[in-house]
């Protein structure tokens, strides 16, 4: 294993989502990160448990694996990275985004307390709120994704506010150090899902957010062949989710790792052409005269332009838009799509660097 280790404060998001934030011994010499495909991991000698297990009490951690309900060294190597990416002290990673959106809100949860959820937020997550979160005694509000509708909603047993920006649909972009501030006068936790941002994207955390989480299903792994979720924080934050985790198991295989480490290896590259190809197509569909309404950050129409200029460096290619006429124009549209694929939310596009888009359902409207 080699000892050598190399790292830099100044490195930027392509090349922490290659290096992450330095070199670390790689068994074999190995260049890329190997698959450690095993259920559990042995000990030589009796000894050599219990000092494992004395040391464990004391909060020390003398090997980091021993079981792989608890992780594995493919998934801890690219937790390092998504940290340094998302400039966090600690990630955890999860089977997928929803998995982490689940456990996060029931490890921060409080019995009888109250969680603000902002609306147009990604509809399992709204159907977690309003199915599940009553049968915990936890109360819930969903509110229009704006700092003034949080504030307002807030009751003295409020203890978390789940925002989501930007949101999925409509993209609209919260003024997110607004919030940090409503929510740091009352001691409130703040949680943000930034899937569609990407940390290419946002900071959150630079603005005081506690808790990023994100889909890395979508941008992180890029090349539609993996699911997973992340959460990101304080080391402090982050060991009260471990500690959840290790329980529940919601733990993505050495195979999934491997493959979210190897699409972050391109994952500046990718952002960057999917800022520039997202917006020269928002423009076009916004200048087409078959197409109603886009909901595109980056256009001067979308309600959140300016705080989303101030907030992001790009958006990303997920882009929402309306068809003119109604539901058999819209699916004359969809069928007439030859390199689009129709997949249940998105269109993606077969070169997987291409924008997608969302089509919003005219039907909806007739
Ligand atoms: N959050 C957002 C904003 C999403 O768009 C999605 C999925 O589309 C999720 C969370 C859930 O992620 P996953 O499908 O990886 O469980």
């Amino acid at each position: 294993m080699s000892k050598k280790t190399l790292g830099s404060k100044n490195w930027k998001p392509s090349t922490l989502a290659i290096h992450g934030s330095g070199r670390l011994p790689k068994p074999y010499y190995a260049v890329s990160t190997p698959i450690v495909q095993t259920s559990n991991y042995y000990f030589d000698t009796a000894d050599e448990v219990e000092d494992f297990m004395r040391a464990k009490g004391q909060g020390k951690v003398l090997r980091e694996h021993e079981y792989a309900r608890y992780g594995n060294p493919t998934q801890t190597e690219t937790e390092r990275k998504l940290a340094a990416i998302e400039g966090a002290e600690r990630a955890v990673l999860y089977s997928s985004g929803m998995a982490a959106v689940l456990l996060v809100i029931m490890t921060y949860m409080k019995p009888e307390g109250h969680i603000i959820f902002t609306g147009d937020c990604y509809r399992q997550t709204r159907d977690f709120a309003t199915n599940f979160l009553g049968k915990f005694g936890i109360g819930y509000s969903i509110v229009d994704p704006t700092a003034e509708a949080i504030e307002k909603a807030i009751k003295p047993n409020t203890n978390i506010i789940f925002t989501e920006s930007p949101t999925n649909p409509y993209l609209r972009v919260l003024d997110i150090p607004a919030i940090v501030k409503v929510a740091k006068k009352r001691k409130i936790m703040t949680i943000i899902d930034a899937t569609l941002a990407t940390p290419y994207n946002i900071k959150p955390i630079e603005m005081g957010v506690d808790v990023v989480i994100h889909s890395a299903t979508k941008y992180l792994g890029g090349h539609n062949d993996l699911m997973a979720g992340v959460a990101l924080g304080s080391a402090e934050l982050m060991t009260a989710l471990y500690k959840m985790q290790r329980m529940i198991g919601a733990t993505p295989g050495p195979l999934t790792c491997f493959l979210l480490e190897r699409g972050l290896k391109t994952f500046g590259m990718r952002m960057e052409h999917h800022n520039k190809a997202g917006l020269a197509v928002a423009k076009m569909l916004e200048a087409h005269p078959k197409i109603e309404k886009v909901w595109y950050p980056a256009l001067k129409s979308h309600p959140d332009h300016k705080i989303g200029k101030k907030q992001m460096k790009g958006f990303g290619s997920v882009i929402s838009f309306l068809v003119k006429g109604g539901n058999r124009e819209t699916r004359k549209f969809i069928d007439a799509l030859e390199l689009f694929l129709i997949t249940p939310r998105v269109l993606l596009h077969r070169c997987g660097l291409c924008p997608s888009s969302t089509i919003l359902k005219n039907s909806a409207r007739k």
